[in-house]
């Protein structure tokens, strides 16, 4: 006698295959009562085939979603290689007597401390969005705080 092979969805999203007449339950999240059918086969093979193609949904976007978390570490560490202490440390370093910062003296602080990101201008960039320093020359900048 032949049996029934059931492509099942999990209310979670997860398909997946069990023979029928057997008590299935979610192969992710353990579920049993809130399964439905969505197709039935009489060849085994052709069931995990299904299930591997009902799934393929969620397993790109787990991918995807590997990739982002991926991304977000790796903003992470350039995070940490200046973080904004230090950033406001080398600033300090840079002013001369006179409370004038120049990005000539800014970049020299910046190797002398073997920071290579972020750059003099993006430092300066985001102390002006600050108001921590205002333009006051060409290539001079003061403290307001
Ligand atoms: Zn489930």
């Amino acid at each position: 006698m032949a049996s029934n092979w059931l492509l099942l969805r999990c209310k979670c999203g997860q398909s997946f295959g069990a023979r029928q007449g057997t008590q299935a339950s979610c192969s992710r999240c353990g579920e049993s009562s809130q399964i439905t059918t969505t197709a039935v086969f009489t060849d085994p093979a052709k069931l995990t085939e299904a299930v591997a193609n009902a799934n393929l949904p969620s397993e790109i976007s787990q991918e995807i979603e590997a990739k982002l978390n991926e991304k977000k570490r790796k903003q992470l560490k350039t995070r940490d290689r200046a973080n904004a202490g230090m950033i406001l440390r080398i600033l300090k370093q840079s002013t001369d007597e006179r409370g004038v910062l120049t990005l000539k003296s800014l970049r020299v602080s910046l190797e002398t401390e073997g920071v290579t990101e972020p750059s003099p201008e993006q430092i300066i960039g985001m102390a002006e969005l600050q108001g921590v320093v205002q333009r006051t020359a060409q290539d001079e900048w003061k403290w307001l705080a």
